[in-house]
C-alpha cells in the first residue's frame, strides 16, 4: 500500500459527511438515555488501514463499556457504528476519502467524547495485505522547488508522472512547488485523477488514446499523442460530434524504437493533423536514448557517429520539413528529459523539457520519497541439513536463524531487506512468503521491523506496472 504524507487535506465537507453528521445528530438525541461509556484506554481499530474508496468494515474497540451505538469520526467524516456481538466491537463502515494519508479517529457516545483517539490510514486502492509503501511528499516538494529554482528561464517545464500512485498528490505538490507548464502522464486515468484533484496545468497523455476515450479527453481538457494518420482520421470523426479542438503532440521516433512515427512519416502525419478541423498540432516531440556528458561536444562537432547527434539531426529535419510546409508554427518542440537537464545539454532544451525522475530522487536515506516496511511474521532456527525451497538443491549445513515476511509483490526491480540495521539475504522468495537469512541478526524477533528498499539506481522511479496501494506523509 502507498500512503501519502501530504497536504492533500479536504477543503469542503462532502455531502456524504454532512448527511452523516445529520444522522449523528439524530443518534445523539436517541442515545442520551444510554449509559455513559467509560474509557478503558485500550482503543484500537481492526483493520487500521483501508482504501480511499471506503465501504469496508472496520471493527472498533472504543475502550469504553457501552454496547450502544457510537459515533466514530474518521478525520472530518462521522459514521454511526452499532455494537457487533460476535467481535464485541463496534462495527463501522469506513467513509471514503479524497487523498491518502493518516487521519485521527475519535469516538463519541450520547453526545460526549469517549475513549482515546487513534488513527486510521487511507491508502490508494490495492490489496491491503501488501505492506504499506509511504510516500514522503515533503521530499518531492523540495525537489520540485530546487528544479524550478535552477530551471532555464526561457524553457517550459513539463513534469512526467509515470511512477504510479498517488498521481494526484504528486501532481498537486509538483504543480504548486514548481509551477509547471505541463504534466505528462502515461494514461488517461492519471490525467482524470489530476483534473479531479484540481490540477490546472496543461495535461498531456504521453501515448496514443483509444478513440472511444476522445470525449473524455475533451471533457477533462487533456492533450494526447498522435502517431498514426488513421488514428487522426478516426479521432476527427468523433470530434466532429463533440465539437471543440483536441490538442495533439506529434511523436517522432528519432532512433529509440519506441513511441512515434519514423522521421519520413512526420510530415504526412502533421498534414493529416492540420487538415483535421478539430485537431490542433500543439507539440512535436521525441525522446533520446543515450544521453551522455560528451553530447554537447558531439553536437558542436556534428559528430554523426554519436547516437544523440544522429537522433537530434533526424528530429530537427522532421521539424524543419513540417515548418517548411507551413505547418506546426505554434507547436511546442520538446525532447529532453532529466538526463538532458542534468548534463546541461542546452541544444536539446528546445521549448520544453519533460522531467520525471528528478522529482523523485533523494541523496539521503532519511529524505527518500518512498519508504516501505513490514515486520517479521515468524522467526525460527532451521536445523542443519534442512531444505530451502522446492527441490532441495542447496540444503543448509549448519543451523540457521531465519525470519519470514509475507505478501511482497513481485517487481521489476530487485529489493533489499534490512532487519535491525543490517541488510539480510533472501533465502527463498515465493512472493506471498519470503524467507530471510537472519544469521547476521541474532537478536531479531518476530514482529521486528523489516525495511524494504528498491535498488539504489531505480529507487526514484518506482515502476507502476505492479500497482501498490499507497499512502503519504509530509508536505
Ligand atoms: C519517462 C519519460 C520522460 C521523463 O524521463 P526522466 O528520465 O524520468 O526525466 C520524458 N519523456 C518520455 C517520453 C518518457 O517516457
Amino acid at each position: 500500500m502507498i500512503v501519502a504524507d501530504g497536504r492533500g487535506r479536504r477543503l469542503v465537507t462532502s455531502v456524504l459527511a454532512l448527511s452523516l453528521l445529520a444522522l449523528a445528530g439524530c443518534g445523539q438525541d436517541k442515545g442520551s438515555d444510554a449509559p455513559p461509556a467509560v474509557a478503558s484506554g485500550s482503543v484500537s481499530l481492526s483493520p487500521s488501514h483501508g482504501g480511499l474508496q471506503g465501504g469496508n468494515l472496520v471493527l472498533a474497540d472504543t475502550g469504553g463499556d457501552t454496547d450502544g451505538p457510537v459515533t466514530v469520526r474518521f478525520g472530518e467524516d462521522e459514521v454511526e457504528c452499532e455494537f457487533d456481538d460476535r467481535s464485541a466491537r463496534h462495527a463501522c463502515v469506513a467513509p471514503a476519502r479524497g487523498t491518502p494519508g493518516t487521519v485521527e479517529v475519535s469516538f463519541a457516545s450520547g453526545g460526549s467524547d469517549v475513549g482515546e483517539k487513534t488513527a486510521y490510514t487511507y491508502t490508494t486502492q490495492g490489496t491491503q495485505d501488501v505492506p504499506h509503501l509511504t510516500v514522503n511528499t515533503e521530499t518531492v516538494r523540495r525537489n520540485a522547488e530546487e528544479i524550478r529554482a535552477d530551471f532555464p528561464s526561457n524553457v517550459q517545464l513539463g513534469a512526467v508522472l509515470k511512477n504510479g500512485e498517488p498521481v494526484d498528490v504528486f501532481g498537486k505538490v509538483i504543480e504548486d512547488a514548481a509551477k509547471v507548464d505541463y504534466i505528462f502522464v502515461p494514461k488517461l486515468d492519471d490525467a482524470v485523477a489530476l483534473r479531479q484533484a484540481g490540477v490546472e496545468a496543461k495535461i498531456a497523455v504521453l501515448y496514443v488514446a483509444q478513440v472511444e476515450d476522445i470525449p473524455l479527453l475533451m471533457h477533462y481538457d487533456v492533450e494526447v499523442a498522435a502517431t498514426d494518420p488513421a488514428w487522426v482520421e478516426a479521432a476527427e470523426q468523433v470530434l466532429a460530434t463533440t465539437g471543440g479542438t483536441l490538442k495533439v503532440h506529434l511523436w517522432v521516433d528519432s532512433g529509440m524504437g519506441r513511441e512515434g512515427v519514423v522521421p519520413e512519416e512526420a510530415l504526412p502525419l502533421a498534414r493529416a493533423i492540420e487538415d483535421a478541423p478539430h485537431l490542433d498540432l500543439a507539440g512535436i516531440a521525441t525522446h533520446f536514448s543515450t544521453i551522455t556528458q560528451e553530447d554537447n561536444d558531439a553536437i558542436e562537432r556534428n559528430d554523426t557517429a554519436n547516437t544523440t547527434v544522429a537522433q537530434k539531426n533526424r528530429f530537427d529535419d522532421a521539424v524543419t520539413a513540417i515548418r517548411d510546409a507551413g505547418l506546426g508554427k505554434d507547436a511546442l518542440i520538446h525532447a529532453g528529459a532529466s538526463d538532458v537537464l542534468d548534463q546541461e545539454i542546452e541544444p536539446l532544451y528546445y521549448d520544453l523539457l519533460r522531467i520525471g525522475g528528478m522529482f523523485f530522487g533523494s541523496a539521503a536515506p532519511d529524505d527518500r520519497v518512498y519508504s516501505w516496511t513490514t515486520e517479521l511474521s515468524q522467526v525460527k532456527t532451521l536445523p542443519a541439513g534442512w531444505c530451502i525451497d522446492y527441490g532441495c538443491t542447496d540444503p543448509i549445513t549448519e543451523p540457521k536463524k531465519v525470519g519470514l515476511v509475507n505478501h511482497i509483490p513481485s517487481r521489476e526491480n530487485d529489493l533489499t531487506y534490512t532487519v535491525g540495521g543490517r541488510q539480510v539475504p533472501v533465502l527463498l522468495d515465493h512472493g506471498t512468503v519470503l524467507t530471510l537469512d537472519l544469521s547476521g541478526v541474532p537478536e531479531a524477533a518476530a514482529g521486528d521491523e523489516v525495511v524494504i528498499d528498491f535498488s539504489a539506481e531505480a529507487f526514484h522511479m518506482l515502476d507502476a506496472t505492479a500497482p501498490l496501494p499507497v499512502t503519504t506523509t509530509g508536505g
